[in-house]
């Protein structure tokens, strides 16, 4: 969660216009540490320009905008909590290309919790910006 301090926000380009030039990042956003980690580097990334987050429950919930987006993506970077892979199930249904994946448990140990670490925030989404080259 961001300091509500902070001097100013930082507005995105919006997805659905410049998805063809965008990595476009998909968290699962699950309600445990790793899937909190993932929410996190989801933000790490597109707040360092490497990728723009986008809303993966849109896309399970059939929206059309969101839809086009995955189907328009750059590239679409998915990232699941656990070996679960929700997110990754979301685009599949929805017969949207992965480009590249990762399930954060195979890295933290998942644990019932929402506290996470920003060092296992930096450490994980320094792994997905070398593996997927963003
Ligand atoms: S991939 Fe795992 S952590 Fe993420 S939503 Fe699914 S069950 Fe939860």
């Amino acid at each position: 969660m961001e300091d509500e301090s902070k001097k100013e926000l930082k507005i995105l380009k919006e997805c659905y216009k410049s998805a063809e030039h965008e990595n476009v990042i998909w968290v699962c956003d699950g309600a445990a540490n790793v899937g909190q980690v993932g929410q996190a580097i989801g933000v790490l990334l597109t707040n360092l320009d490497k990728g723009r987050m986008c809303c993966t429950t849109a896309v399970a919930a059939g929206s059309k905008p969101h839809l086009e987006i995955a189907e328009r993506a750059k590239k679409n970077i998915v990232i699941n909590g656990c070996a679960n892979r929700c997110a990754s199930k979301v685009l599949e249904k929805a017969g949207k290309k992965i480009d590249y994946e990762i399930i954060i448990s195979k890295y933290l140990q998942k644990v019932p919790t929402l506290d996470i670490y920003m060092g296992d925030v930096k450490k994980i989404a320094q792994i997905i910006i070398e593996e997927a080259k963003l």
